[in-house]
Order: structure tokens, then C-alpha cells, then sequence
């Protein structure tokens, strides 16, 4: 350590988070991690560091409001990955917070793992035994008997119960509350079905509030959907507009009530998109064998499903400013390393490249309550900064390039 903590980091094109185009040639001086100016030709303190990035577009470090650490997201069944010890899930998680972080990820919301995984990895990057993005953990998902993520171990019935486990969570640690307001990929469970009542899900956000602890509800089912809308949670989760049946099918009454509400909204559209193997398929389009290519027609097909109903809910009123990207990775077949895709997908949904920014930066530190510190590049904020080749306002796959990564104003990568 020198005497001096200030570091000058140069950029030619900086994207602040705020919207508008990249501005050309600036610096941004980091004091104790945080950022003290932006501009041109400022003033440093005598003995500043200078880091000259060249010819990179510096943007707000990249949030990730969705990420289950302790899956490993190659694809095996949930029974298989939850047959790992807690030992092996923190090990898997310490990997995958790596992952992340070199793909321009500075925070990221661990939204439900089985045990004190969760917790165990935040206090390891806390500590600085493991590198990785700033956390926020949920700890456990609370869920209903046999319900989506059972096997995490916070199982609740009725509102007295969720009072409970919301107590439990905040108490062990749990930066926020997730609940499983519908069935999911879990075996057995029902994703066309509401889990919770309307009081059981309020239950949970009167506690959690009452905590100062924001809430996000996994809503694949329509009804869960009107369900979290009607209980006042704070962040909605994929959005799928399921109905019993399993099919997607819009309904415009409650994309009204989400619009009035307020509600922030996390549409996942890796998980249902299965665009990994999209992008794998689409890479060898020339070679592929016959099967593989109606493999990709199919996913497309599928695709094009999920990403016309987010297309729909988006003309609502105020929607579009409050779409928080979230991967999922860990779950399925979803790696972790690729919030890339998630804007990808959020670009053919009709968001420009810049639009796209915003929603991962500001927008996202916003919606998990941490506004005031993250999600833009102004004097005041946490200095955590991606820097990507190429103009990531203008050419959506600049999010694929990354160059550079800081924590806290120090260069991780
Ligand atoms: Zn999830």
C-alpha cells in the first residue's frame, strides 16, 4: 500500500449507467473504492496510480439478479446436483462465483441454495478466502411442502410457519426473502399451479418488510403471478404466465396490475429459452446433423413463445424500466458466465444494446435495494467497473468481450 489510495483509471469510452451514448476518452479517479470524479484531465493527487485501459468502453460492473451457486448448471436433474454434500456445493459455488465475475459480474443475488451454502459463500467472499461478485443472499427459498426447492430445508405451511421461516432467515443472515409462489422444475411439483395463498404470501412480505428485508417471489403460474402482484412483493420472478396446463398464455388483466404496481420483474428467459444450447447449436449451423438441426428449429420455435409474451408485457406502461436481466445459472443447463446471454435474449425482445445496460446496472442495483451504492458511475458510488472491447451502447455483443474487471477500484481481472 502507498500513502496515497487513489487510483486513475483511463478509458476511451466510458457508459455510465444512466443511458445516453458512450462518451469518448474519459477517467474516472477511485478514492478508497469509491469513485471521486469522472470527467477529463482531472486533478489527481499527488502519487496516484494510473491504469490505462486503451481502447475499452467502461461500464458500472454488471449485476446478476438471479444465480443458484451451489448447482453446477451442466445439465443433470435437480435430484442428481442436490445428491452433492453441502461440502462439495460450497466448493462448486467458490467456482462459479469465479466464473462470474470474469464475465464483468460484480454483484449477484444468490437466490436459494440447501443448508448455510449460501450464507457459507458469502462470508467466504466477505472474508476474502474466495474471490467473487458482492452477495446477496436469500439463504433458503421458503417453500411449501414438497414444493419447488424442498430440498433446500425451509419448508413452510401457512402463514404462521412463513412468519417463522422469514424470522429464521433474516436472523441466520438473509439479505433478502425468496419464496416459491408456484411449483418449478422440481420433480413433482406443479408450475401451473399457484403454492401459496394470497394471506400466506403476504404473511412473508409483512415479516420481511417489518425486517427491512425486500422480497422476490418465483411465479412461473399465472395465478402466482396475481397472487405476488396482490401481496405486495417486491420482485417477481420469470413471469411465465403458465397456466394449468403448462402453456404459456398471456393474460393482460394482470400484466395491468403488474404495470400499476410497481412490481420490479425478473423474466429468466435463459431458463425457458435453453439458450446455451442455442448458441452452441447456431455456432456450427453449417455441420450440424439432421436431428441437431430440427433441435434448433425446435428451440427457436420455443423461444420465439416466451420471448413474444415478455415482448407483450413490456408495451405496459413502465415495464420496461423496471426488468431486472437474471440468468438462473446453476439451474438445468444454465452456466454460470453468462449474463451475455441474458442481454442477448433482452436485445430480440426489442431493448436496444444501451437499454440492455441499464437494466443490468442501474435499474438492477435499484431493484435490490442497493441503488445508492451500485448501478452507475458517478462520484459517490462503489467503485465496481467492467470494461468490454467494442461499444456495448451500440453492438449487444461487445457484452461478450470482456477486458476488464474492479472491485472496489481494485483490477481483478
Ligand atoms: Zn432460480
Amino acid at each position: 500500500m502507498t500513502g496515497n489510495p487513489c487510483t486513475l483509471i483511463r478509458t476511451s469510452l466510458l457508459a455510465d449507467g444512466l443511458g445516453g451514448e458512450a462518451r469518448p476518452d474519459q477517467e474516472v479517479l477511485v478514492r478508497d473504492g469509491r469513485i471521486a470524479a469522472v470527467g477529463t484531465r482531472l486533478t489527481l493527487p499527488p502519487e496516484t496510480r494510473i491504469i490505462d485501459l486503451g481502447k475499452t468502453c467502461l461500464t458500472p460492473g454488471l449485476i446478476d439478479g438471479h444465480t443458484h451457486l451451489g448447482l453446477s448448471g451442466d445439465g443433470r436433474p435437480y435430484a442428481e446436483m442436490f445428491a452433492e454434500s453441502d461440502e462439495m456445493m460450497v466448493l462448486i459455488g467458490a467456482r462459479n462465483l469465479q466464473l462470474h465475475r470474469d464475465a464483468g459480474i460484480t454483484t449477484l443475488r444468490e437466490h436459494g441454495a440447501r443448508n448455510r451454502v449460501g450464507f457459507a459463500l458469502k462470508e467466504g467472499v466477505r472474508r476474502g478466502l474466495i474471490p467473487g461478485p458482492r452477495l446477496q443472499v436469500c439463504g433458503r427459498p421458503i417453500t411449501c411442502t414438497g414444493g419447488h426447492f424442498h430440498m433446500c430445508n425451509e419448508v413452510a405451511d401457512g402463514e404462521e410457519e412463513i412468519r417463522r421461516s422469514v424470522r429464521r432467515l433474516v436472523h441466520e443472515g438473509a439479505d433478502y426473502i425468496k419464496i416459491m409462489a408456484s411449483g418449478g422444475g422440481t420433480a413433482g411439483t406443479l408450475p401451473g399451479l399457484a403454492s401459496y395463498t394470497r394471506p400466506e404470501l403476504e404473511a412473508a412480505v409483512h415479516e420481511a418488510h417489518y425486517f427491512h428485508r425486500l422480497t422476490a417471489a418465483h411465479c412461473r403460474a399465472t395465478d402466482s403471478m396475481r397472487r405476488a402482484v396482490e401481496a405486495g412483493i417486491d420482485l417477481m420472478e420469470h413471469a411465465e404466465f403458465l397456466n394449468p396446463d403448462g402453456e404459456l398464455c398471456f393474460d393482460p388483466e394482470i400484466a395491468g396490475m403488474m404495470a400499476e404496481s410497481g412490481i420490479w420483474i425478473s423474466p429468466t428467459l435463459q431458463a425457458w429459452t435453453r439458450y446455451g444450447r442455442m448458441v452452441e447449436l447456431r455456432e456450427r449451423r453449417a455441420l450440424l446433423t439432421e436431428a441437431e438441426e430440427q433441435e434448433l428449429q425446435r428451440l427457436e420455435a420455443r423461444a420465439e413463445l416466451r420471448l413474444d409474451l415478455l415482448r407483450r408485457l413490456l408495451d405496459y406502461k413502465g415495464m420496461r424500466d423496471r426488468l431486472v436481466p437474471g440468468t438462473d445459472s446453476g439451474a438445468g443447463a444454465i452456466a454460470f458466465g453468462h449474463l451475455d446471454y441474458d442481454l442477448q435474449l433482452l436485445h430480440q425482445t426489442g431493448l436496444t444494446p444501451g437499454e440492455a445496460l441499464v437494466a443490468a446496472t442501474r435499474i438492477s442495483a435499484e431493484a435490490i435495494g442497493l441503488g445508492k451504492d451500485l448501478g452507475t458511475i458517478e462520484p459517490g458510488k462503489v467503485a465496481d467497473l467492467t470494461a468490454f472491447e467494442g461499444d456495448p451502447i451500440r453492438d449487444i455483443s461487445a457484452f461478450s468481450r470482456v477486458k476488464a474487471v474492479f472491485q472496489e477500484g481494485v483490477q481483478v481481472r
